[in-house]
């Protein structure tokens, strides 16, 4: 039908009064008028485009939302543990200290040897995250990460390459130890490429499941030794991942948005520090949670030395509670350190912690002490408390 001649709706006569019937389109239609090709691209055009926007901002939006909606004050702070030293030996000589820097940051020292994991504490607030630029809070950075730490720093180990596990690394690059080695996957090792870091070494191409026994990897002078572990990183909400994907080579310019900073492989490490070529403390890290045993090590491993600390991510949904208590039945870590439970959207405040989204973490915690606290020392640490373990 020729659209020059339609009529969309007819005016017809009832009984008393007037009416609009409208006309049926479904007919297959031509016309000459140019003004309505382009009146049509330009429709096509915009339609095309709404729909990209939204399957583009949709899971941000949903994601904001989620973060807003459901972050969670902790009431009872007695569960929270500030700066504790904890003797587990009656003549104890050994001492391993701690200091929990938020999320999944840890910075671990024995004797002169320290050791960094998932560096980062500048928390940018979401709307930069979903929509902005996020660059590291210098001041905060020098002050957690003083020159006396870095100094000592003989390995940085990340656990994943989003920019809430890594983005104070290239920040503090340039004090670092220049003998520090970077432990971390494939991917983020092309995240780091621009950074001055000249140890970086790709941990998952030694990388096995927990099945199997690994490679002991050493850093530069020997004092630290690893082991990493494929781990996975499970849903931020509806089964959607953000950021997923890898830096399939090394980047020019570092990344300055949190989309950039790619998941690449999630590993976990266990890692000792060493002495006289023995291991004298050992840590797991696992910053995010997994199902079943994914991401723990074989037992075997333990025959050697047993676990003193693990820190294990406690964010996200899902089995949580199964996962973390499979943790201690499998690694039996002297202490479980919970991390990456806090509202990491809220500027570094150790005074008013807010429970992660999504999660219930009293309830957690509680659940976790009443099956296994009595195997394992339980901590939900305070953002930027210092612990000490006596051995
Ligand atoms: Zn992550």
């Amino acid at each position: 039908m020729n659209i020059d001649k339609f009529t969309s709706v007819k005016y017809l006569q009832s009984t008393g009064y007037k009416y609009f019937m409208p006309e049926k389109v479904n007919a297959n239609w031509f016309w000459s008028d140019p003004q309505i090709n382009s009146l049509l691209e330009r429709a096509s055009y915009l339609f095309s485009n709404s729909i990209f926007l939204m399957k583009k901002l949709l899971p941000i939006l949903v994601f904001i939302f989620s973060i807003t909606a459901c972050s969670k004050k902790i009431h009872d702070t007695s569960i929270i543990s500030k700066s504790e030293t904890i003797t587990i030996a009656a003549n104890a000589k050994d001492t391993l200290e701690w200091i929990n820097t938020g999320t999944a940051g840890v910075i671990a020292r024995y004797k002169t040897t320290a050791i960094i994991i998932d560096p980062f504490i500048s928390n940018p607030p979401i709307k930069k995250v979903a929509f902005g630029k996020i660059i590291p809070d210098t001041a905060l950075v020098e002050k957690i990460y003083s020159n006396e730490i870095l100094n000592q720093t003989k390995a940085v180990f990340v656990g994943h390459g989003h920019y809430d596990h890594i983005i104070e690394l290239p920040a503090i690059a340039a004090r670092l130890n220049p003998d520090a080695t970077v432990f971390c996957s494939n991917s983020t090792k092309n995240l780091l490429a621009p950074t001055s870091l000249n140890k970086i070494v790709d941990a998952e191409q030694f990388a096995v499941n927990h099945l199997q026994e690994g490679t002991w990897l050493y850093n530069s002078d020997s004092s630290v030794r690893s082991m990493a572990f494929l781990g996975t990183h499970p849903p931020h909400f509806l089964g959607i991942t953000l950021y997923k994907g890898n830096a399939k080579k090394p980047l020019k310019k570092l990344p300055n948005r949190a989309k950039q900073w790619k998941l690449g492989t999630a590993l976990t490490y266990l890692i000792d520090f060493m002495e006289n070529g023995k291991p004298v403390f050992r840590i797991f890290t696992q910053s995010s949670s997994c199902k079943d045993s994914v991401g723990l090590f074989p037992a075997t491993l333990l025959k050697e030395k047993g676990v003193d600390v693990s820190f294990s991510g406690a964010a996200t949904a899902g089995s949580r509670i199964a996962y973390l208590q499979r943790t201690i039945d499998i690694a039996q870590p002297k202490i479980m350190v919970l991390t990456h439970w806090e509202n990491f959207f809220h500027p570094f405040n150790p005074s008013a912690p807010e429970g992660i989204a999504k999660s219930n973490i009293p309830k957690l915690y509680n659940l976790l002490q009443q099956s296994h606290g009595n195997k394992t020392k339980i901590i939900l640490p305070q953002p930027g408390s210092r612990f000490v373990l006596l051995r």
